[in-house]
């Protein structure tokens, strides 16, 4: 009789959702972030941290552009 020896499962990768901006799978060995918004299913919305820092930094620099934008059209006024 051939005893079965049980394995303790390693999981190194498990999946817990796709990226709300790469739409890639998220693994738990990721660094993350999960959204109190839920996606179809019901499940918070995940991100990668780096993809959601991109996004953040992406915002910023659209509203920095939009900024100087302002700024130059109120320069344009005065002269
Ligand atoms: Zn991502």
């Amino acid at each position: 009789m051939t005893k079965k020896t049980w394995k303790k499962p390693t999981i190194f990768e498990a999946e817990i959702g796709k990226c709300r901006y790469c739409f890639k799978v998220v693994l738990t060995t990721d660094s993350f972030v999960s959204f109190l918004s839920v996606d179809e299913n019901g499940q918070r919305e995940k991100a990668h941290y780096l993809c959601m820092e991109k996004d953040y930094y992406k915002q910023l620099t659209n509203q920095q552009k939009k900024d100087n934008d302002k700024k130059r059209l109120s320069q344009n006024e005065i002269r």
